[in-house]
């Protein structure tokens, strides 16, 4: 999950991106409206936490762009007790949810695990390929009834791949959405993480069961040619 924060406080906006990394979220931050704007445009998040006093470019603002060039990003906003009008604007632009400042971090990750999994509902309550399952609200996996024990980073490359199953997913695109901006690990980090995660799925790179190098292109999850028929 990559979240982007939009939040002018300094203190406020590095102490939520130091929170919510540490529950396993991929965070970028931004201190403007503009900048947000334009990262939100640029990547793809599945979450926004957008202040709506903002410099540079209103929030409002920001939701109403956001809600027009991507319609499923899911908006937070953090609106201030004082303006309830503004509440309402933002809602009325599509925000989804919003939370009066101050707040307590608890009931912010509350409201975006609420949001996500309204969202998931939607998209994939469970994935499951071959005997592999994975939950990724709860952000569990299983091999057969044998829980897996992954890192945050191994969870969301296994939940990337199991998204896009059966098709060559790129370093680069697993780059782009496990990791976040201040990380700027290496293409060979991503071996490094699709190693670890292989031998906790106890798979074989010569002969995988489950993840597929093709060389040159990427990885593919759960179509190996030559088990096809076990
Ligand atoms: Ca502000």
């Amino acid at each position: 999950m990559r979240l982007l924060v939009i939040e002018d406080e300094p203190d406020l906006a590095d102490g939520l991106a130091r929170g919510l990394r540490h529950q396993g979220y991929a965070v970028d931050v931004a201190y403007d409206g503009l900048q947000g704007w334009e990262l939100a445009n640029a990547n793809e998040y599945d979450l926004l936490i957008l202040d709506l006093n903002l410099p540079a470019m209103d929030g409002l603002e920001v939701c109403r762009r956001v809600r027009a060039a991507h319609p499923a990003l899911l908006i937070l906003m953090l609106t201030a007790r004082s303006r309830p009008d503004e509440r309402v604007a933002g809602l009325d632009l599509g925000a989804d949810d919003y939370l009066v400042k101050p707040f307590h971090f608890a009931e912010l990750l509350a409201r975006i695990r609420a949001l996500l999994r309204r969202d998931m509902r939607v998209r994939a309550p469970l994935l499951q390929v071959k005997d592999l399952k994975l939950d990724p609200l709860g952000r569990v996996a299983w091999l057969g009834n044998r829980r897996l024990e992954l890192t945050g980073k191994e969870f969301s490359i296994l939940e990337y791949l199991m998204r896009h199953q059966g098709e060559v997913v790129s370093q680069e695109a697993l780059l782009e959405h496990v990791w976040d901006m201040q990380a700027n690990p290496l293409t060979n980090t991503v071996r490094v993480h699709i190693n670890s995660l292989r031998r906790k799925l106890e798979d074989m790179a010569e002969t995988p069961y489950y993840i597929e190098t093709c060389i040159g292109h990427g990885y593919r999850l759960g179509t190996a040619k030559n088990l096809e028929e076990t």
